[in-house]
């Protein structure tokens, strides 16, 4: 009974087989540079050695391909025959408000997708393009959708509402919409079963923390408010993007700088965050660095990360009428100590208390709070891969 999962990006396919009567993942690898000159796969049949292999890849049906000839590969293939593969689960990031969970995909929900593109232009279309290929590729073969927004349709309407003319939301569909859901999804859950309590008795607030960020307020298992919002643009400032920002900032910079939408959006996008402000990287460990060297605009935008999320949590907390459980995941959130550390510091009014020693922890599922602390802290790693193995299981198989 195998599963595979595919996230495309504009030009890469990510994918995973699982074997689900275990669970345990059987080959992963990555097709970058689709399109681009020096295009390739990266695969990694799990317990052997990564094969690197260039090839001419112009698009994504021929990337899926590559990917089926390598999972079929003589020697470092998994698969005897395509027949083993039961059902293929797509990572997608924009569903609106169609969806409030995975779900087979058809004729129509291609459709629903195709009609979200203007919601989500960069990621919609490849995600889109990723199905196409499979659909051609394998025409029997059941699909599944599992969508980045989908978690986040139980806020209320207060939550998700901005205060603009209501009929711009009936018109253009404008509201909070909030992503990363797969993976506080997961680690909500997998906090819950690490204290093993019912996950419709907590509230957890979840801390996405990597190149993008999001804030996650998860009350008896559901989203009810979330840090990203229309776009994956606002909340805390990310590796590039700017987060919140006073909105009037847009027109006024781009009168200021006579630069039109496109332009202020790559600033917003591209230019900003830790890398606007420090001057230095994206990446936080550069940003760390550079702090500790005695860069100031890098410790500013250090700082400005961890007070950012620092009010995320405090106002989560309130939203909630308290919090039980606060979870650190992705790249920074389950590697950097430092960053846990500036975030918990201040927090010790609302019941944090972090435990130094444990906090040294990186990539593992850990408690990182100390043992009298009234919230548990943990770092979990996220597995929004096998979220998506697990729906399309569900949906697919066991149907
Ligand atoms: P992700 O998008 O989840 O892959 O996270 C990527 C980001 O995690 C990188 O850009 C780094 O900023 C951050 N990161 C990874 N490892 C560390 C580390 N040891 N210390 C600080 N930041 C890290």
């Amino acid at each position: 009974m195998k599963v595979l999962v595919i996230n495309c990006g504009s030009s890469s396919l990510k994918y995973q087989l699982f074997d689900m009567t275990d669970e345990s993942v059987l080959a992963k690898g990555l097709v970058e540079r689709i399109g681009i000159e020096g295009a390739r796969i990266k695969h990694t049949k799990t317990g052997t050695d990564t094969v690197i292999q260039n090839r001419e890849i112009p698009n994504h049906k021929v990337a899926f391909k590559v990917v089926v000839e390598a999972l079929l590969d003589e020697n470092h293939g998994v698969l005897k025959s395509l027949d083993e593969l039961a059902a293929v689960g797509h990572r997608v990031v924009h569903a609106g408000e169609r969806y409030a969970g995975s779900v087979i995909i058809t004729p129509d929900v291609i459709d629903a997708l195709e009609e979200c593109v203007p919601l989500a232009p960069l990621h919609n279309p490849p995600n889109l393009m990723g199905i196409y290929a499979v659909t051609e590729a394998l025409p029997n073969i059941p699909q599944v959708g599992v969508f980045d927004t989908a978690f986040h349709q139980t806020m209320p309407g207060y939550a998700y509402m901005y205060g603009v003319p209501y009929h711009y939301y009936e018109k253009y569909k404008v509201r909070r919409y909030g992503f990363h859901g797969t993976s506080h999804f997961y680690v909500s859950r997998r906090a819950a079963e690490l204290v093993g309590k019912p996950i419709e008795s907590l509230n957890i607030i979840t801390c996405h923390m990597g190149n993008g960020s999001s804030i996650t307020a998860v009350e008896g298992g559901k989203s009810i408010d979330t840090s990203m919002g229309f776009s994956p643009l606002p909340g805390v400032i990310m590796g590039t993007r700017s987060g919140d920002v006073d909105p009037l900032l847009i027109s006024y910079l781009s009168d200021q700088e006579a630069i039109d939408n496109k332009a202020m959006s790559h600033v917003l996008n591209k230019e900003s965050g830790l890398l606007g402000i420090s001057g230095v990287s994206s990446d936080l460990r550069d940003v760390e660095e550079a702090a500790d060297s005695g860069n100031r605009r890098a410790k500013l935008a250090e700082d400005m990360l961890y007070y950012g999320v620092k009010k995320y949590i405090g106002s989560y907390a309130v939203a909630m009428g308290g919090v039980d459980i606060l979870v650190f995941t992705a790249g920074i959130g389950e590697n950097s100590a430092r960053a846990r550390e500036g975030i918990c510091k201040g927090l010790e009014c609302m019941g944090v208390k972090l435990d130094p020693e444990k906090n040294k922890v990186r990539g593992k599922e850990a408690v990182i709070s100390a043992d009298d602390s009234e919230v548990t802290v943990m770092v979990i790693p996220t597995d929004e891969e096998l979220v998506i193995a697990r729906d399309t299981k569900k949906l697919a198989i066991d149907r």
